[in-house]
């Protein structure tokens, strides 16, 4: 029995250790056959090992979209060749597909849009995303979550979610113009949601879409408005029952008798807060200076009793 093994010993070593689920040892051996190849002048080999350990760094680095490139990239490499996973084997070009796929699905949903058209173009990224998952990976079991997170995920599953995403994306850019158009999209993200069997982030869009839906008359100014938490807003307020009595009959609320709060559009609860901010602020302006009085003519009392004794 030979002392050292050969680099296609080490590859078969590698192999064994992805099938029991140890890819930190993996990509070591395939990493090191790789050297072993190289040092043996077999260039197609070394670049063989170096691609399955480019595929195991993925595991180590499942939210980095990065790794998920760099992997995609180098099986590009392989040409028409048949990609050993665990108990599986899938053309390499066909990784490297699923490979970029999830890597623009990290990048794409962290995307934190900041103005309407940002979301806009989050929106469309999205639904550029969902379209490719389902065209180019529909009815095949992805390889990635299989192996790293033991989850069966198909290519088309993928796409439900994007496009509930890009609806939320699409609702949150017309929110400041148009709050019943935004309602209706936060809908539409729902039932999307409810088909990628996501019911929290159904009940999250549902949330949202009767929210911007609700519409309020202004308590102060009597402007009719839509769009709660946007463009009007709750107010703690004290109600009586003749208060109430008159309120009704009007065709949008004025206030809520539930929680003893009027409804205030934003133009309004703005006046009301900056007034009640810069009172708050005089208000502990005349306090410190009275204080500040105080604690003077308790020093000065300090420095008298100082002088007596001394
Ligand atoms: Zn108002």
């Amino acid at each position: 029995m030979p002392l050292f093994k050969t680099p296609v010993e080490i590859l078969a070593q590698g192999h064994d250790l992805v099938l029991r689920g140890d890819f930190v040892q993996a990509r070591e051996r395939f990493s090191e056959a790789s050297t072993k190849f190289t040092k043996q002048r077999d260039m197609m080999g070394a670049n063989l090992a170096s691609v399955y350990a480019a595929v195991m760094a993925v595991g180590q680095g499942i939210s980095n979209p990065q790794a998920y490139r760099t992997a995609s990239q180098s099986l590009l490499t392989l040409g028409p060749y048949m990609f050993k996973v665990g108990l599986r084997e899938v053309p390499a070009q066909q990784l490297a597909l699923e490979l970029d796929l999830l890597a623009a699905e990290l990048e794409v949903t962290s995307m934190a849009p900041s103005d309407p058209q940002q979301f806009g173009e989050k929106a469309k990224a999205l639904q550029e995303l969902a379209m490719r998952f389902r065209a180019q990976l529909a009815g095949q079991v992805l390889v990635i979550p299989e192996l790293f997170t033991k989850t069966v995920v198909v290519g088309e599953a993928k796409a439900a979610p994007l496009m509930a995403q890009a609806e939320e994306a699409i609702g949150e850019s017309l929110i400041l113009q148009d709050p019943k158009a935004a309602a209706e999209h936060y809908q539409s993200a729902r039932l999307w949601w409810i088909q990628a069997g996501r019911l929290d982030q159904a009940d999250a869009a549902s949330t949202h879409m009767k929210e911007y839906g609700r519409a309020a008359k202004c308590w102060f100014c009597g402007r009719e408005v839509s769009g709660e938490g946007i463009h009007f807003v709750a107010m703690p307020s004290e109600l009586t029952d003749l208060v109430k009595q008159r309120g009704q009959g009007s065709a949008l609320p004025t206030f809520d008798a539930a929680t003893n709060s009027v409804y205030a559009c934003k133009g309004c609860y703005g006046a009301v807060f900056q007034l009640a901010d810069a009172i708050a602020v005089k208000r502990t302006g005349e306090l410190e200076a009275k204080v500040q009085k105080q604690i003077d003519e308790i020093k000065s009392q300090i420095s008298q009793i100082k002088g007596r004794i001394g």
